[in-house]
């Protein structure tokens, strides 16, 4: 079975393997220097002044971001069910909430942010995914982001990148807080959440707050290169694993270019199949696509060509089905999965099998690449 759901990833064996050798104590010289080789390399993968790991699914950095950040009022951009948990996080921690909402497919706009931000002067807080992984929608952070600081340079922004950390290369200038999971690009188990932060992030912090997700004890000790509390050892090892199978691939740039053509090369291929991006501005991380027959394609996929591909939630459930582009995808594994769609439509007497999908993300991808 090809797993091609934008989340989880599949985990290379190679990661497996390294994964698989004898637990270390956490306290010991040995894990500390596999905890800064990890360390350096998250500082260069964000391009922030700090990183910080936190054992936990990518919801535990969204919420340490909103609680050491936020002091009393943040602006969250619902468009899904990601920005909706922005939402509830906020409320969660009785601060002030103010959201603006789109369908799943339509991108915030940056006048609706900038009037938000004048109609309450109160807001200190941005949050926003960079994908909204709901729809496969890319939001326009950096423009967003920018936006918001002219209008209020202490603002804080914090960036949801579960699904584009090591799919894209993200301009931070604006950014405070970069948010990154395991099991998203990374490829990666689920369990390893991973924020940047800027130095003005770092200020705001202070003395942090909360307990378990306080940030400001987690990076005291990081910069020491150990953890607060017993460190995620297994999937720091085998983060370590993915950075070196992506230096073998060619190193991060190289990944960002090929998984850029591949973006464009799976739309091309299920456009040229009749079928319909969902979002308006679609993110590298996924293909999604909306159709009556989703759920019929995506169980003829699983049972008969054997695909995993993810489906929509909420309104959305039934509607959409959503394929993976993050991560060192086999080309030969995408080709599979596009001629599996295209069986699929075939099985449903939807199109005549002509091969079109294989040769249309071929030659795509082929003159991406150039
Ligand atoms: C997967 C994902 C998350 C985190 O979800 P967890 O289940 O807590 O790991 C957050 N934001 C986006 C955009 C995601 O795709």
């Amino acid at each position: 079975m090809l797993l091609f759901t934008p989340g989880p990833t599949p985990v290379p064996e190679a990661v497996r393997v390294a994964m698989a050798a004898p637990t270390i104590h956490h306290r010991t010289p040995e894990f500390e220097a596999i905890f800064a080789k990890a360390r350096s390399s998250l500082l260069e993968l964000f391009s922030m002044d700090e990183a910080v790991m936190i054992a936990s699914s990518g919801t535990g950095a969204m919420e340490a971001a909103i609680i050491n950040l936020c002091r009393n009022k943040a602006l969250t951009v619902n468009a899904g069910k990601f920005g909706e948990r922005f939402g509830k996080i906020v409320k969660a921690h009785n601060k002030e909430l103010v959201e603006l909402k789109y369908e799943w497919n339509t991108p915030a706009s940056v006048e609706d942010v900038k009037k938000a931000l004048s109609e309450n002067s109160d807001i200190d807080t941005i949050a926003i995914q960079i994908c909204e992984s709901a729809g496969g929608l890319r939001h326009p952070v950096e423009e967003i982001a920018k936006a918001a600081k002219e209008i209020n340079p202490d603002i804080m922004v914090i960036a949801d990148g579960i699904t584009a950390v090591g799919v894209e290369p993200i301009d931070t200038e604006n950014i405070d807080a970069l948010i990154a999971g395991s099991q998203k690009a990374l490829m990666l188990p689920p369990g390893l959440a991973m924020v940047g932060l800027s130095a003005a992030a770092l200020e705001r912090i202070g003395k942090g707050a909360g307990y378990y997700l306080n940030l400001a004890s987690e990076i005291a000790k990081q910069q020491k290169n150990t953890t607060a509390y017993t460190a995620a050892t297994t999937l720091i090892i085998g983060l370590n694993k993915i950075f070196e199978l992506i230096e073998e691939f060619g190193g991060q740039e190289k990944l960002y270019k090929v998984t850029k053509a591949r973006s464009k090369a799976l739309l091309e291929a299920l456009k040229a199949l009749g079928l319909t991006i969902y979002p308006k501005s679609p993110a590298l991380a996924m293909a999604t696509v909306i159709d009556e027959n989703a759920e019929d394609i995506r169980a003829l996929l699983k049972t008969k060509y054997k695909v995993n591909v993810a489906g929509g939630q909420d309104h959305l459930k039934g509607k959409i089905f959503r394929i993976n582009n993050m991560g060192l995808i086999e080309t030969s594994d995408m080709l599979w999965v596009v001629n599996a769609v295209e069986s699929a439509l075939a099985d449903l007497g939807r199109v005549e099998f002509s091969g079109i999908a294989a040769k249309k993300f071929s030659e795509v991808f082929a003159a991406e690449l150039k």
